[in-house]
């Protein structure tokens, strides 16, 4: 398996603004030359032809995206996830207890909101949440952690 000069007659030129294997061209290792052919071999050594990358430098830029990519979504949950023990753990209590009262005493829902933006860490989206179930779905408990 040697290069026999044929190869240069299917030298493929780089393509703008597209990778070579990307727009189909093929590396042969042993001509180390990138070529326009179709078959799976060489038409010059008859070495099996590559058709995908195999660049450290590549693959390395295309990990490290990856990984930044799975990093930024695991930190958006865990400051979700954060943000519903904060509320659950600390303030569980006095929403059960003011939802309960708010129930009871037929206080309105700005007033009760009012009330629940005391507890820690509580958010008007939060508390809205809650005042919305406990008024608009009376049947179903009330899901503080939900
Ligand atoms: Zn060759
Ligand atoms: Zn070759």
């Amino acid at each position: 398996m040697t290069c026999k000069g044929i190869c240069t007659r299917y030298k493929a030129q780089k393509p703008v603004g597209t990778g070579r294997y990307a727009s189909g061209q093929r590396r042969c290792q042993i001509c180390e030359i990138f070529i326009k052919w179709e078959g799976l071999w060489c038409p010059c050594c008859g070495y099996r032809l590559r058709t995908k990358p195999r660049n450290l430098k590549y693959k390395a830029k295309l990990r490290a995206r990856v990984e930044a990519d799975a990093a930024a979504s695991v930190q958006v949950r865990t400051s979700e996830k954060s943000e519903a023990i904060a509320i659950s753990a600390e303030s569980a209590e006095f929403v059960s207890t003011t939802m309960k009262t708010a129930v009871s005493e037929g206080w309105t829902k700005t007033k009760t909101i009012a009330e629940l933006r005391k507890s820690e860490g509580m958010t008007v989206k939060k508390a809205k949440g809650l005042v919305d179930e406990a008024f608009g779905v009376r049947s179903k408990p009330i899901a503080i952690n939900a």
